[in-house]
């Protein structure tokens, strides 16, 4: 392959909307993924009523391939893969990875979050087998039957709406006195028969061996009472993806990358976008301002 001007590590809105800008002012645009369909988180949002444009709200399976489109027919180039190292090089960065190896002058990381744990024993043994960290995946598995959300943003109240029309009873445990989350959903959300909360209160155990049958959920004053449920829907937060980073620039204590208003690291044609950055907003909107960013950052230099 040769050397490009800008390679994407990451496929997600942030990446693809990097990929677009990139792409159409004529630069050479690589963008690659480990994922097999473009468009990362997005493309399990059931439900985005928050992005200009589409008052009725869009699927992310909808969205995440027109964004992916429009790059492709600008002419970026898609490759399937994951970076596994990233180096400073003469002529700018070396990726490499399962897919080969890239050399570009600029180089956009912007390689999303997983899911927070909820940090209880069991979680992790339980983990599809009653504990999901996705209703619009795993929603189905849980049809007709009684289940809870831990968390209470705007990813929690989003999944909730998919989840009550699937199963019989959904409970929200939050550990403030509120959830955090849009307003606009919480009051939909609030308005669903099927849905309970429970404030200031916290999941501390998980009950069941194999498969989970219920949840220990403690409240303020230090009662516990165990609810049944056969699903648990974890929404508690995110951890960037930032390993491919940690040699090359500063990282928080929760591991997001300070950039400034380009997207720029200040390491020589790094930048970090989505995400992964410091003080994302979280949303696609501004995931996808941040792609914008970077690549007219990187225009304006050549
Ligand atoms: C359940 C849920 C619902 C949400 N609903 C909304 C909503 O309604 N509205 C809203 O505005 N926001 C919503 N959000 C938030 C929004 O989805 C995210 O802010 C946004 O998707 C972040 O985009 P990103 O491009 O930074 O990362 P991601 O979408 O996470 O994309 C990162 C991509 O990089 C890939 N990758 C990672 N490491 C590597 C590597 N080493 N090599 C190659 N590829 C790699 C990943 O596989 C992934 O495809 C929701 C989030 C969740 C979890």
């Amino acid at each position: 392959m040769n050397k490009r001007d800008v390679t994407i590590v990451g496929g997600g809105i942030a990446g693809l909307t990097a990929a677009f800008f990139a792409a159409r002012e004529n630069l050479t645009t690589t963008i690659i993924d480990n994922q097999g369909v473009s468009g990362g988180v997005l493309i399990n949002v059931d439900s985005i009523q928050n992005f200009p444009g589409f008052p009725d709200g869009i699927s992310g399976y909808e969205l995440g391939p027109m964004i992916a489109g429009q790059a492709s027919a600008s002419g970026a180039e898609f490759v399937f893969g994951s970076v596994m190292d990233i180096h400073q090089c003469e002529d700018g960065w070396e990726l490499s990875g399962d897919f080969g190896s890239v050399v570009s002058t600029n180089l956009v990381v912007a390689t999303g979050s997983q899911p927070a744990r909820l940090g209880v024993s069991n979680e992790e043994q339980l983990y599809g087998h009653g504990i999901s960290y996705c209703a619009t995946c795993d929603g189905d598995f849980f049809r007709d039957e009684d289940v809870l959300i831990a968390g209470g943003g705007d990813a929690a109240l989003d999944e909730a709406l998919v989840l009550a029309e699937i199963v019989n009873s959904l409970t929200i445990v939050h550990h403030g006195d509120s959830p955090t989350g849009s307003k606009a959903t919480l009051a939909r959300v609030q308005a669903l028969p099927n849905v309970g909360m429970l404030t200031n209160s916290e999941i501390v155990g998980l009950n069941g061996d194999d498969v989970l049958i219920g949840a220990s959920v403690r409240d303020e004053h230090g009662s516990i009472q165990d609810l049944d449920c056969t699903g648990l829907f974890v929404y508690v937060g995110s951890n960037p993806q930032t390993n491919l980073l940690q040699d090359w620039c500063e990282l928080d204590a929760l591991g997001h990358v300070a950039v400034d208003d380009y997207m720029s690291t200040g390491v020589v044609g790094l930048y970090a976008v989505g995400d992964i950055r410091q003080r994302s907003s979280g949303l696609l909107l501004g995931s996808a301002a941040d792609g914008m960013a970077a690549a007219r950052a990187i225009v304006a230099k050549n």
